[in-house]
């Protein structure tokens, strides 16, 4: 990844950019959202939209609720996205 203030390549797991001083990751930590904890939540309760409550989806989340994860179709596919890492969450970001 690069930092948000000097474009400089760094580390992506670097807390602090090494060229400018500036902290990186605070801001984005919060949102990151885990892998494993969106696939337990989709495989258990994928039915009732869980793991997009857990992503930040609310209102697609009650919407999975009333249709039962789409008739079972949606969830299968929320549940291929999440297994091929192309889920995002709600603010755009890739699971880690
Ligand atoms: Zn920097």
């Amino acid at each position: 990844m690069y930092c948000s203030k000097c474009g400089k390549e760094i580390d992506n797991d670097a807390v602090v950019c090494v060229h400018c001083g500036c902290q990186i990751k605070p801001l984005l930590s919060i949102k990151e959202k885990n892998w494993l904890v969106t696939l337990i939540l989709c495989l258990c309760f994928g039915g009732i939209g869980a793991h997009r409550f857990y992503t930040g989806y609310i209102g697609l989340g009650i919407l999975q609720i009333i249709t039962f994860g789409g008739f079972g179709i949606w969830w299968l596919i929320d549940l291929i996205m999440i297994l091929c890492r192309s889920y995002k969450t709600k603010d755009g970001e890739y699971l880690v």
